[in-house]
């Protein structure tokens, strides 16, 4: 965060606040306690001048009212008045006059100006005192010296009351406004020192306001870095004091909500990374902003590839789906990601993350591989479609014979039992499917038991094939290339006779007339591998792992007329399997076939407790 620089800080408003709320009391008090002293100052000026204007105008009366006889040894009335005025206390009356009815001048207090004495007076002030016998007085600025002066004209009052002459005084007021100026001065010192002390603690007070907001503003800074760790000084009980320890409550808080968060955190983002599904998060554009560890193996890519991508272009889905929303309504679905014959299918289930205005604020889809699941799904779907197929055409050949005979053919001596023949054929045929189908059926679900027991292999291999060779028919020779010794193995003796019947049978079925069937057992390392190679028409390479799948025929005409199920090297593989073996099949074509099969030979010790 910035720093707040200091012309904008808390800390400056403060002392401006503080110089001008003491400015306004300095000038609110100073400007009435200025306005009083002047008035006082002023009052108590005139009224010293008052005094001794009463002083002198009661002197004057006495002069101006004694008779004087002609004889000239008493002093003139001028004289006389000089003299009053040269007694008085002239101290600030810059001028003062004694003037008689007739307006003349008899007395000044002005030594420089004593030739105005005798002469007639002009001045309105006493003109009017003289006529009205009324005291006048005034304050005005001399406009020589630019002073102000305090001026007053006092009648003298003869004994008849009437005005026989006047005083006229001017009195500087400069020393009373000297005084105030000095006030002032004093005042304005004061003021300064008073602004620079409220400015020192304007500084003062401001800094225990904003040190601990300065404190608090750290620690918001620390704690939003996720360190809850500090604490905050509380300084006092004050509001700013509160203020901390509710910040001290609200880091407390925050940090175990932010531990509780972290907690949540760190389980969800286990159970992601330990998912077997994928999962996919995106914002409400379709952006990929979380993949886990299992969606990005599904997809091949690295979460940070990924992230940033629109979802419907990481799932591949540009081509079928154009708005995102559109995931929405479709639930979920199978993307096909198979590259050429590597089958890859996967399931997207989509949901929507909504906030409480229920508007969409990103999307959540897991994914996860079906391809064997539908695979797995795939064959059930052709086994049923292959068990329907397999049981239909036996029943509808049996069907449109048993129709023959019944529109009339029973009649007939030779077609009837050819009819017949037939049909027991065929039913002996669906009988032979539905025997392998529950034989099959019990082993998918393992409902079978084995009746396992040590079995010396090559002696039990002769009997079983001393049984085909006294029963066979066709022009076929069989040849052994078995092993002398004994070979012992742990198996289930009827099973295993099934699989070689199946084998042999097969041999003898595709065998050309004079052909022959080599039967040949070689010793492994751990293993018996068990041979029967016929001389027939082979198999195609292609075909060859084929044969071991339910109902597959790698000649459907000539299995079916030769009674075949498809399903004898189908149980055939199981049964080998059952015993920890092995089975396949090799072929040339138009060559013969060879189908080989192992089985795990008992170990040593067993063989020893023959
Ligand atoms: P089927 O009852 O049709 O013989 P199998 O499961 O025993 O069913 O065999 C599957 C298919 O494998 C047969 O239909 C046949 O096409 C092929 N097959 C099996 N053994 C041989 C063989 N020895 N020579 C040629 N083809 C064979």
């Amino acid at each position: 965060m910035k720093k707040v620089g200091f012309f904008r800080s808390i800390q400056l408003k403060f002392i401006i606040i503080y110089i001008l709320l003491i400015l306004i009391a300095i000038q609110v008090i100073g400007s009435y306690f200025a306005r009083e002293l002047e008035i006082e100052l002023q009052e108590n000026f005139e009224e010293s001048i008052n005094d001794r204007v009463v002083l002198l105008s009661y002197n004057l009366e006495q002069a101006f009212n004694r008779e004087r006889t002609e004889d000239g040894n008493e002093p003139t009335l001028q004289q006389e008045v000089q003299d009053i005025v040269t007694d008085v206390d002239t101290d600030d009356i810059t001028s003062l006059q004694v003037i008689n009815n007739q307006s003349r001048v008899l007395g000044t207090n002005d030594y420089l100006n004593q030739d105005i004495i005798g002469k007639k007076t002009t001045e309105d002030m006493i003109q009017r005192v003289l006529r009205f016998g009324s005291t006048l007085e005034t304050t005005m600025l001399n406009p020589e010296t630019e002073n102000r002066v305090f001026v007053k004209a006092v009648p003298i009052n003869g004994d008849s009351d009437t005005v026989v002459g006047a005083i006229y005084l001017e009195a500087s007021l400069e020393s009373v406004y000297n005084q105030l100026q000095n006030v002032n001065d004093i005042f304005l010192n004061g003021s300064f020192l008073a602004i620079s002390v409220s400015a020192l603690l304007g500084i003062l007070v401001a800094r225990t306001i904003t040190k601990p907001i300065m404190e608090m503003k750290q620690q918001a800074q620390t704690m939003a870095k996720g360190d809850f760790s500090q604490r905050v000084n509380v300084h006092g009980t004050d509001e700013i004091g509160q203020l901390a320890i509710t910040f001290n409550d609200l880091n407390d808080q925050l940090q175990h909500s932010y531990a509780t968060i972290e907690e949540e955190r760190r389980k969800l983002s286990s159970v992601l990374s330990n998912m077997s599904d994928g999962v996919i998060a995106t914002d409400q554009n379709g952006a990929v902003t979380l993949m886990n560890d299992a969606a990005a193996k599904l997809l091949g890519q690295s979460p940070d590839e990924a992230r940033g991508r629109f979802l419907l272009d990481v799932l591949q889905l540009e081509d079928k789906i154009v708005d995102i929303c559109e995931l929405q309504n479709s639930g979920s679905m199978i993307i096909d990601f198979s590259e050429d014959d590597d089958y890859f299918l996967i399931r997207a289930n989509f949901s929507t993350i909504s906030d409480e205005d229920d508007d969409i604020t990103g999307f959540i889809t897991v994914i996860s591989d079906v391809t064997e699941q539908e695979k797995v799904e795939q064959e059930r779907r052709e086994f049923v479609s292959n068990v329907s197929h397999e049981l239909r055409t036996p029943l509808t050949t049996m069907h449109s014979y048993i129709e023959a005979l019944t529109d009339g053919a029973w009649k007939d001596k030779e077609l009837a039992p050819r009819f017949l023949g037939v049909a027991q054929n065929e039913t002996e045929r669906m009988i032979r499917m539905v025997k392998d189908l529950l034989q099959l059926s019990k082993m998918d679900t393992k409902e079978y038991q084995l009746h396992k027991e040590k079995v010396e292999f090559i002696s039990y291999f002769h009997e079983v094939i001393d049984r085909f060779e006294m029963n066979i028919e066709e022009d076929i020779s069989l040849k052994r290339d078995l092993p002398k010794g004994n070979y012992y193995v742990w198996m289930d003796k009827d099973k295993m006779t099934q699989v070689l019947d199946n084998i042999i049978s097969n041999a003898i079925k595709y065998s050309p007339d004079g052909g022959t069937i080599r039967f040949k057992v070689e010793k492994q390392k751990y293993h018996l591998m068990v041979s029967v190679q016929d001389e027939g028409l082979g198999i195609d390479y292609d075909k060859l792992d084929k044969i071991f799948e339910r109902f597959y025929r790698a000649d459907k005409a000539r299995s079916r007329k030769l009674g075949g199920t498809g399903l004898g090297l189908a149980i055939s593989k199981e049964l080998v399997e059952a015993h920890h073996g092995k089975i396949w099949a090799n072929s040339k074509e138009g060559k013969g076939t060879t189908i080989l099969f192992t089985l795990p030979l008992m170990k040593q010790k067993r063989r020893g407790t023959k």
